[in-house]
């Protein structure tokens, strides 16, 4: 299945970037359930996770594994559930980074703010493709019919 877009409320773009923010210096992240439609994945809950990287927080970010576990069988328990990956970039692109691309497995779901010391600056969505490229996806945030970062 190919997933072309991302949705998520107003409401649940507020919870990443205060996550980001939180985080700053630091990597911050989380993991997103969300249910998969025929074109678009619809994001509803974010579950905050610790960082739990042994060394270098700034630059790397390990989702804690008990909230990685708890989305996993939450997403199991809903009709087309599934995780989404979320962390920053403090005072970097909202881009994959290469330890990104090591750590991604293909079909994962990814969204990556930056954040400096003023807040979140950009937020984007990859998916992780078959041949390990990050392909981007549109990012619809709903109760603003506004769509961030088109590819
Ligand atoms: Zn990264």
């Amino acid at each position: 299945m190919v997933v072309h877009e991302l949705r998520a409320s107003a409401k649940l773009i507020q919870e990443l970037d205060e996550i980001a923010r939180v985080a700053y210096p630091e990597e911050g992240c989380a993991v997103l359930i969300g249910h998969a439609k025929r074109d678009a994945t619809g994001l509803d809950t974010v579950l905050p996770a610790r960082n739990v990287a042994p060394v270098n927080r700034r630059r790397r970010f390990t989702i804690d594994p008990q909230v990685l576990l708890a989305a996993q069988k939450a997403a199991r328990r809903r009709e087309n559930g599934v995780i989404v990956f979320f962390h920053s970039h403090p005072d970097h692109p909202a881009e994959p980074s290469r330890s990104d691309r090591s750590a991604a497995w293909p079909g994962a779901l990814h969204l990556i703010a930056s954040v400096t010391d003023r807040g979140v600056v950009d937020l984007a969505a990859y998916v992780l493709d078959a041949s390990g490229r990050f392909r981007q996806l549109a990012l619809a945030v709903a109760d603003r019919s506004e769509t961030r970062g088109i590819a």
